[in-house]
């Protein structure tokens, strides 16, 4: 690992390489981005990025400061109104050239990732090509942003009804995708006219910097785009959100912060939008193709290590189908490979950190205690890093932590079920309301199901239901707002009327 300084025409950026004995990427950006350059904190504080799987520091951050931050929202502020008035077909180019750049350097996106948050390159490769989707479609969304001329109903007056950027956009993502939630919240404020300033996850900011270096090497104007990655979340955004030049909050991370948020926000009466944890519900039915159910589950699962807000969480599965559904999960489970995420083969990389691996131990042996059977896994994995082996339980019994816990590690937990609406019935127990899979065969039930769980979301026979084409977002304390589709654009704009008299008066 090297700490050098690389001086461009525009930007003075403090960078660093990082990799181990498989990847390596050489000038990563370790910096804030404020008002188009990047510079060291305030103070010039850093914090360190770690490798989950060796606990090897990766680089060392600049850490903001709460004056940074309002440093970077005064950067949003200065760019807003010119940023606004930019042609929307050239807000879209500059979506569509950082898409291209996210794609020529896809592999090194990945291999940060990788480093910095575990998961098997090839998922992280999965991430880029999802997380720059948000370019392309937002891209292809600003041109797009419409309004329309009505005539009101007693016919004496006309009505314009325009779309206009809400305004200084503060954006907060987690550590799990560090591109994709970045990209969600990014391009359509961009796309819509809005100016942003983003504090990435601590625990994943590397992406995130390498992301918006992309940005500025595609002709991103000062100020549209602000990055300032900090230690103290809170200390940081308490005076952003309490700005009153601030108008939007998109927060993505746990409902506990989610809603501690979302009171700061109402001191300025903050537009926001919260994507929130979840603990999905899937249903497996007596009549569900097996083998598609199986993979799918795998994918619901055990996609990004179990750490996705999407995860599978609760698993229920009919009497008549539960024995040869668990008997060829716990095949596939045990069969899969271990290791760091930069190694060949690698099926499940580490946990991001040991809090998360006492937490799946924890529940896991919360649920044993509680009655129900351990099928496979069920232990740490003893090698350097935060692992946890992939793990099935059944016969898990009402009652167990797991059940209303997000897990967010590589656990199945199942319980079995007789009837539809006792599978509906258990699948709504729950605070919670992001996604939901169900794998039935029969298309009426398919369509009870989509009018009975409360889910904002629901993958009928797949197991990924993420797709920049559509609204992504929960119901109940899973969150407020849709990312993604035209609905993700609504998000970042006001609507405006105009009444005019009847233009055919006398
Ligand atoms: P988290 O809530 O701990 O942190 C999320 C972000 O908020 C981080 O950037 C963190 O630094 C910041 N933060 C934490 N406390 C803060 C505070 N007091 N003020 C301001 N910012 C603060 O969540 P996490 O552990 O990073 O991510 C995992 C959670 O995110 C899970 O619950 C998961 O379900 C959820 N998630 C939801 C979605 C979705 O789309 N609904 C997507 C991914 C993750």
């Amino acid at each position: 690992m090297t700490d050098q300084t690389t001086t461009s025409t525009t930007t003075t950026s403090t960078t660093t390489t990082v990799g181990d004995a498989h990847v390596t990427v050489a000038d990563v950006p370790t910096g804030l981005f404020i008002g188009g350059a990047w510079r060291p904190a305030s103070g010039g504080a850093t914090f360190d990025v770690r490798d989950p799987s060796t606990g090897a520091v990766l680089a060392s951050v600049a850490d903001a400061t709460p004056e940074d931050g309002i440093a970077a929202l005064d950067a949003a502020v200065a760019a807003q109104d010119d940023w606004a008035a930019t042609a929307p077909r050239r807000r879209s180019d500059l979506l569509r050239r950082t898409f291209d750049l996210v794609h020529e350097h896809a592999d090194d996106i990945a291999a940060v990732m990788t480093l910095e948050m575990g998961k098997p390159l090839a998922e992280s490769r999965g991430e880029v090509v999802y997380g720059a989707e948000f370019l392309r479609w937002f891209s292809e969304e600003a041109v797009r942003i419409g309004g329309d001329y009505r005539t009101n109903p007693e016919g004496t007056g006309r009505g314009i009804v325009l779309k206009r950027p809400v305004g200084p956009v503060y954006a907060i993502t987690p550590w799990n995708f560090p591109l994709a939630m970045a990209t969600r919240k990014i391009a359509p404020a961009l796309a819509a006219g809005c100016t942003v300033v983003l504090k990435p996850a601590d625990l994943t900011p590397l992406t995130t910097l390498y992301l918006v270096e992309l940005f500025r090497q595609a002709g991103l104007p000062d100020g549209v785009l602000n990055v300032v990655p900090a230690s103290d979340a809170k200390a940081l955004s308490a005076p952003v959100i309490a700005d009153r030049r601030l108008r939007k909050l998109t927060f993505t991370g746990s409902t506990p912060v989610g809603s501690a948020l979302l009171k700061q926000a109402a001191d300025n009466v903050l537009k926001t939008s919260m994507e929130l944890g979840g603990n999905a519900p899937l249903l497996v039915f007596d009549d569900a193709d097996l083998d598609l159910a199986v993979d799918a589950a795998m994918q619901a699962k055990f996609r990004n290590v179990g750490e996705a807000c999407t995860a599978a969480n609760r698993f229920f599965v009919q009497e008549g189908i539960a024995d040869a559904f668990t008997a060829a999960l716990s095949e596939r489970i045990d069969a899969l490979r271990i290791g760091r995420g930069t190694e060949d083969g690698t099926d499940i990389g580490p946990l991001i950190d040991s809090r998360a691996v006492d937490k799946a131990a924890g529940l896991v042996d919360d649920a044993v205690a509680r009655g129900a059977r351990l099928v496979s896994g069920g232990q740490r994995v003893d090698r350097e890093g935060t692992f946890y082996a992939p793990t099935l339980l059944d016969d898990v019994q009402p009652g167990s932590d797991i059940l209303t816990t997000e897990i967010f590690g590589p656990v199945v937990s199942i319980t079995r079920f007789a009837t539809e609406e006792e599978g509906i019935r258990l699948a709504n127990d729950t605070e919670y309301g992001l996604v939901a899979y169900a794998f039935t065969e029969d298309m009426r039930r398919g369509q009870r199901l989509a009018e009975r769980l409360e889910t904002g979301m629901l993958g009928w026979n797949t197991g990924v239901v993420s797709n920049a084409a559509f609204p992504f977002g929960g119901v109940k304390a899973s969150g407020l707002g849709r990312e993604g589709s035209h609905e993700g654009l609504e998000e970042y704009l006001e609507t405006v009327y105009v009444l005019t008299p009847d233009p055919f008066a006398a």
